[in-house]
């Protein structure tokens, strides 16, 4: 059939337009998987030029799938390979087949899971998946959790929580304590949810980028002795910077003394809790109130998928819930939560099977081997780097990042070190300021990078720094 002229394409087309549709695309998968290795990590050059060939309307009339399936292979090939075990930047979300499985399983059927009564076994699937990992936090029976689409939406739904439950409806005053290092997302999200911008509390770091512990008491007790009212402290287990760990234990100790709503965000290190090393360095963090988990950075899985735990369910679903009354037939929620009643979504997909498919093919154990690996991977390159004499690296990875920088080197020098890192394309490295000075940073979260690419990555690295002074 010829473009334009094709007869057009039933919304339930027919048995076997679906399994060439599907089977294309499965196969365009499969081949991909096999090759993202050996492709550049930076995609195929010419990026905003393909970008703006695609601008288009949607046509009156449907096209032939394989020519529209063409230029969706253009935009994918001309897109940064996240999954690559190069992609060493921000915290990449690698992806896998099996996860992508369940998502076109849980799309393909289309079940609803924002009540409990439609699909139970569905809910019943994806609650697994949370009381998984509040058990992994040794959580109590009354908790309760939701998946989101990422860690801002978790962390939306915290702070919300802890502001309805801490604060009631008068937010006069509020004050929350984070460190410079929080996730910016946090600050985000106490706008969102109607504090000022002065209710922030920068508590100071330590050397290591910690949340300094007593300088936290310290200025919880002036601010309340001042008439303010503090409510909430955001633990970081894991910051985006550099993996720093707040001081977990001690925090837990002053939000019990003082009252706070004890949040933990480990979007990007709690998954780390499957490893004997990870809960050791994450020790503390069962003692939050709450924590927020980012399976689409710990878990491998592609983008679109975060979780929210809460200790105490109830408030939880005290800050969300609302009645409706075209929900009335549905019923109260049972041994089953209604999610809608705990999460801002009432419709959405059934986001569960997207974590449950690969934790039931592959096992809780591979994804254990595989963060374990990681750490190893990490200190091999962060002791590898700071052998160089060209390279400085002021702080130890706590968990997968290494922030380094050209010894002596300003803030242009690091640039250039950084281009010529990338310019390479075996590996891709972004930067960051610590305490105002452009700092290089090497994650690595993409389940495919081992010991090869990270021996390549020193290398890179090495003779990047020894090309110039
Ligand atoms: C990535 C990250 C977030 C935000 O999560 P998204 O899934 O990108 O929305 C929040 N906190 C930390 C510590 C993170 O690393």
């Amino acid at each position: 059939m010829s473009e334009g002229r094709s007869a057009r394409l039933p919304f339930d087309p027919s048995p076997a337009a679906m399994r060439e549709m599907a089977a294309a695309v499965s196969e365009y998968l499969i081949q991909r998987t096999a090759s993202i290795a050996s492709r550049p990590v930076d995609g195929e050059g010419g990026q905003r030029e393909v970008a703006r060939r695609l601008r288009a309307a949607p046509p009156e009339e449907g096209r032939d799938f394989a020519a529209v399936f063409a230029e969706l292979g253009e935009a994918i090939e001309h897109s940064y390979e996240f999954g690559s075990p190069g992609y060493l930047a921000y915290i990449p979300g690698g992806g896998f087949f099996t996860s992508a499985l369940g998502d076109f399983l849980a799309q393909g059927v289309n079940k609803y899971v924002g009540v409990s009564a439609l699909a139970p076994a569905m809910v019943q699937i994806e609650e697994n998946v949370l009381r998984w990992m509040q058990s992994l936090f040794d959580f109590p029976a009354t908790a309760r959790g939701i998946l989101t689409t990422g860690g801002s939406m978790a962390n939306f739904s915290a702070v919300a929580t802890a502001r309805n439950d801490r604060l009631g409806e008068d937010l006069r005053e509020a004050t929350y304590y984070v460190t410079d290092q929080v996730h910016a997302c946090v600050r985000k999200s106490a706008r969102l949810v109607g504090l000022e911008r002065r209710a922030a509390r920068v508590v100071l770091t330590d050397a290591d980028w910690r949340m300094d512990a007593s300088a936290l008491r310290e200025m919880v007790r002036a601010d309340r002795a001042a008439g303010r009212r503090p409510f909430l402290v955001v633990g970081s287990a894991g910051t985006t910077n550099t993996g720093a760990i707040d001081p977990l234990p001690e925090i837990a100790a002053i939000a019990a003394e003082e009252g706070l709503w004890f949040h933990a965000d480990a979007a990007y290190g709690g998954f780390f809790q499957l490893t004997a090393r990870g809960r050791q360095r994450l020790a503390g963090i069962e003692r939050a109130d709450s924590i927020t988990l980012d399976p689409h950075k710990g878990m491998f899985l592609p983008y679109g998928i975060g979780a929210l735990l809460v200790r105490d369910g109830q408030a939880l679903r005290a800050a969300h819930h609302e009645a409706a009354a075209y929900l009335q037939d549905l019923g109260e929620a049972e041994e089953l939560p209604h999610y809608n009643e705990y999460s801002p979504e009432l419709s959405r997909d059934a986001r569960g099977l997207r974590v449950w498919l690969p934790l039931a093919l592959h096992g809780v154990a591979a994804f254990r081997e595989a963060l374990d690996e990681k750490l190893d991977l990490t200190a091999w390159l962060d002791q590898e780097l700071a052998r160089d004499p060209r390279l400085e690296l002021p702080w130890r990875p706590q968990l997968t990042v290494v922030p380094f920088r050209r010894r002596g080197g300003d803030d242009a020098a690091n640039q250039c070190l950084l281009d010529r890192i990338n310019a390479v394309r075996r590996i891709f490295l972004s930067s960051t300021l610590l305490a105002g000075r452009f700092t290089l940073r090497a994650c690595i979260v993409v389940h495919r990078t081992h010991r090869d690419r990270v021996e390549e990555a020193a290398r890179i690295i090495r003779t990047a720094a020894a090309a110039d002074g």
